[in-house]
């Protein structure tokens, strides 16, 4: 890979895209990896992508965990997709704030809380990343729209709360069209290395094998 031109990245929602939804992820025991993610992020990373996670966490907003705790239950979650396979991810990006937190501390109309793209920015910057060779994939429409904001191609996935309404702070007119709708991560991992050029690839014989 050319090192002028950036990494390719793929931008992964947490909950309902790397573990079931079960609402607010409090406790560790309610962890749950669905089939096939592990198996899709090593596709992802043999084909030459960084690995970022972009997670709103309400929970903290919510005062159902204070900071400190969110970063260590995400931590176990990461401990867990590795411990199934997983390769570690390059870094994760969590948004603790909401507009109306019972918190004051956490209640503002922050940059990072998708579909602002704050977090996937940070990340493009931070990691000499390349937005335009890069994906966002969520189960909801907001990621769909930070994604798109941020400059990356989007795919919404069909595993988790993507029939729900809107998230809070999302007006109608700021909804768009994914790139493409998958039914989990493993679609969605085939579809986008499916789609990569060979720059994403650390050397050309290696799509060969895909
Ligand atoms: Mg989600
Ligand atoms: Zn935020």
């Amino acid at each position: 890979m050319n090192p002028s031109e950036g990494d390719a990245a793929v931008f992964l929602d947490r909950d309902g895209v790397l573990i079931q939804d079960v609402g607010l992820l409090r406790h560790e025991r309610d962890i749950r990896i669905p089939r096939g993610v592990p198996a899709a992020l090593r596709r992802l990373s043999e084909a030459g992508f960084r690995l970022i996670c972009i997670s709103n966490q309400t929970v903290v907003a919510r005062g159902l965990l204070d900071e400190p705790a969110m970063h260590a239950l995400h931590e176990r979650v990461l401990a867990r997709l590795e411990a199934l396979g997983a390769p570690p991810l390059t870094a994760s990006y969590l948004c603790p704030h909401h507009p109306h937190a019972d918190d004051p501390e956490y209640r503002r109309v922050c940059i990072c809380r998708k579909p602002s793209p704050g977090m996937v920015l940070a990340a493009l910057r931070a990691h000499r990343i390349d937005a335009s060779r890069s994906f966002m994939v969520g189960d909801r429409i907001s990621d769909v729209v930070c994604g798109h904001r941020a400059g990356c191609r989007t795919v919404l996935v069909e595993s988790g709360r993507h029939s729900d309404p809107p998230i809070v702070g999302m007006t109608s007119t700021a909804m768009i069209e994914p790139g493409t709708r998958q039914p989990d991560l493993l679609a969605a991992s085939e579809w986008i290395v499916s789609q990569a050029g060979p720059r994403n690839t650390t050397h050309p014989a290696a799509r060969a094998t895909g």
